[in-house]
């Protein structure tokens, strides 16, 4: 048997307060998966309310978001008529992992090796990762993976180092953007025309041109980059 666990797809970590253009981007990805899904799909909300400031995660992250109840809080309206046809249950959730998921998991089914939780959604570096370790943590013995192309990060570096850490974790990370390059990080950034260079990995400082066809003079630290493009 395999599970879909679709991780906080709600509007304001789309489009709201909280939302980045690489969610904007998996959200038709996210959609499709789930109406292709044959299986039983979970999804969170994640749900704060009016006393959010003064949580612990209100403390550290300012943002109002996903207020009970509001507009922010809603799940797109295509994928809620994605999910709606299908076996599913809601998780409502007022901090990063829902220990509520696990416990209802094991109390419908007595999954082993033979099952797969499968997640996606927002954002991978906090409440995707959270909840793929908790799931792990409560089935080792059920392979527990990542669709990397429908999940989002806070930032695309955050992104990419949560999958790592996944991957360590021997969580399995599917759909790895082929084109990792441009999700490493930068080492410097042309004081010309702002392009951001990634390095090589070795001793030979590479040739650099910026966009505006000015040979670079930085002070490239080749040593700490594994890429570089020239422009
Ligand atoms: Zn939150």
């Amino acid at each position: 048997m395999k599970l879909l666990v679709v991780i906080d797809m709600q509007n304001d970590f789309i489009t709201g307060s909280l939302g980045t253009k690489e969610a904007q981007e998996i959200l038709p990805r996210v959609v499709q998966k789930v109406k292709d899904f044959d299986g039983c799909v979970f999804y969170t909300q994640d749900s704060h309310h009016s006393d959010y400031l003064k949580t612990q995660e209100g403390k550290l992250l300012t943002t109002l978001h996903c207020i009970y109840g509001t507009n922010g809080w809603e799940i797109p309206n295509k994928l809620e008529v994605a999910i709606r046809p299908k076996a599913n249950h809601k998780i409502i959730k007022d901090t990063f992992g829902s220990e509520y998921l696990p416990y209802t998991i094991r109390k419908l089914w007595r999954l082993d090796g033979e099952d797969e939780i499968e997640l996606c959604g927002v954002c991978t570096d906090i409440c995707v990762i959270s909840n793929a370790l908790l799931l792990k943590t409560f089935f080792p013995e059920v392979k527990i993976s990542v669709d990397a192309s429908c999940c989002a990060g806070t930032t695309p570096e955050a992104h990419e180092t949560a999958l790592k850490a996944m991957k360590q974790c021997q969580i399995y990370i599917e759909n790895v953007n082929e084109d990792e390059d441009q999700n490493l990080p930068h080492c410097c950034t042309c004081s010309h025309c702002g392009y951001n260079y990634t390095g090589v990995n070795n001793d030979e400082p590479p040739r650099l041109t910026c966009k505006l066809g000015i040979k670079s003079n930085l002070n490239f630290s080749t040593k700490s980059c594994k890429k570089y493009k020239e422009t």
